[in-house]
């Protein structure tokens, strides 16, 4: 292959700067990708930032980007699912040891040689992945999934990371119709998760700490809008939720939330912050609450989503970008000002 275009950053302090990375050449079971468009999710920034130290340090020079939808333009001799001109897609992870009982049981995603997307041990070339971020990309045939035709690329790229991560719990909660559901933060998982609550047939309630969100909020399927800063609305609605899903990427005190919860109600955890957040007993005893974390989903439901998505029409909200303007984005996603997910034109690396 030849080398790719890409935008990196040399560490924790650097902006993303034009790069040149290189990709394997093809093997018998890959599938070459032109970039289309790639989605930026809040972990990019965590992970370019070295945010997450602890759990999964960050190598450098770090390529991130794990939305990503293309058109194949070459596969390998014994690729069977793919041809040249395929619309297609990659999420967070690009193989995983197949074998495991992760592996097994369809969740690939905790499989424990799972290799994700940028920032994993790259055992072709050595050094780590390089995600979506670039012109091209090459991925073992497994990990590839098909976009419906009938999406717009840009809107469907967001589905990836975003879609699934929230597809995926609100899924395995269980029947939501009729249910009250609430999501924490309107971004990229959040807006998503409205999306998907509502196609559910739930009673979707956001929870959002930005006022101007609000006609926003509706618009994407909300029944009501909470602004968590005011004590009143929250207090008005304590007790009353069956299954909430929180996307906070910072701090915050879920505690509230779980407060706002009915008997045997749930909390799902999918956003990160680097930080552990304190749970009182008192709010998980009274009532037999539960918090739980849920991480993006397999290969075979991020399919069944994106199948989901071609038959219901649904994509991202999104604001495309070049690539050269992805530093403003990510100082724009600290400000919770994504309106509600970047999506970066790959065709800008022409003006570069
Ligand atoms: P995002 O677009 O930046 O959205 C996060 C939203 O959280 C913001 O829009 C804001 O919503 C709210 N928020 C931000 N800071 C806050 C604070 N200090 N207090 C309260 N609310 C705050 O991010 P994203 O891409 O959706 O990702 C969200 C989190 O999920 C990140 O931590 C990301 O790493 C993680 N993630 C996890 C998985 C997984 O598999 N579990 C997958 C992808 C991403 P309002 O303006 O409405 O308040
Ligand atoms: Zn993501």
């Amino acid at each position: 292959m030849p080398d790719t275009r890409a935008f990196s950053a040399a560490s924790a302090t650097s902006p993303l700067a034009p790069d040149t990375i290189r990709r394997r050449d093809v093997t018998d079971r890959d599938v070459a990708i032109d970039i289309l468009f790639c989605g930026v999710c809040h972990s990019d920034l965590h992970t370019v930032r070295d945010e997450w130290a602890e759990f999964m340090p960050t190598t450098y020079p770090c390529v991130p980007g794990h939305e990503i939808v293309g058109r194949v333009t070459s596969v390998g001799a014994a690729v069977s699912g793919f041809n040249p001109g395929d619309l297609v897609g990659v999420g967070c992870l690009v193989d995983s040891d197949h074998s495991c009982g992760s592996c097994a049981n369809d969740v690939e995603q905790f499989c424990p040689n799972a290799t994700f997307t940028y920032n994993s041990p790259d055992e072709h070339l050595g050094g780590v992945t390089f995600g979506g971020y670039s012109e091209s990309i090459v991925v073992d045939e497994s990990f590839v999934l098909r976009v419906p035709d009938n999406l717009d690329p840009a809107g469907a790229a967001p589905l990836l990371c975003a879609g699934i991560t929230t597809y995926s719990p609100i899924r395995r909660w269980g029947n939501i119709e009729g249910k009250k559901v609430g999501v924490v933060g309107l971004g990229g998982l959040g807006h998503m998760g409205v999306k998907f609550a509502k196609a559910f047939g739930a009673e979707v309630v956001v929870f959002t700490t930005s006022e101007g969100k609000k006609q926003d909020a509706l618009r994407l399927g909300a029944d009501e809008v909470i602004v968590s800063t005011d004590p009143e609305q929250m207090q008005a609605h304590a007790g009353t939720f069956d299954f909430i899903l929180d996307t906070v990427s910072a701090d915050h005190d879920i505690n509230a939330y779980l407060n706002m919860l009915g008997l045997d109600g749930n909390i799902t955890l999918v956003g990160a912050p680097d930080k552990p957040l304190p749970v009182s007993a008192f709010a998980l005893l009274f009532g037999r609450k539960s918090v739980s974390g849920s991480l993006i989903g397999g290969i075979a439901e991020t399919q069944e989503m994106l199948d989901f998505c071609g038959e219901h029409g649904i994509i991202a909200d999104v604001e495309i970008i070049p690539i050269q303007k992805i530093n403003e984005a990510y100082e724009r996603m600290l400000k919770s000002d994504v309106k509600y997910r970047f999506s970066i034109d790959m065709a800008s690396f022409e003006t570069e």
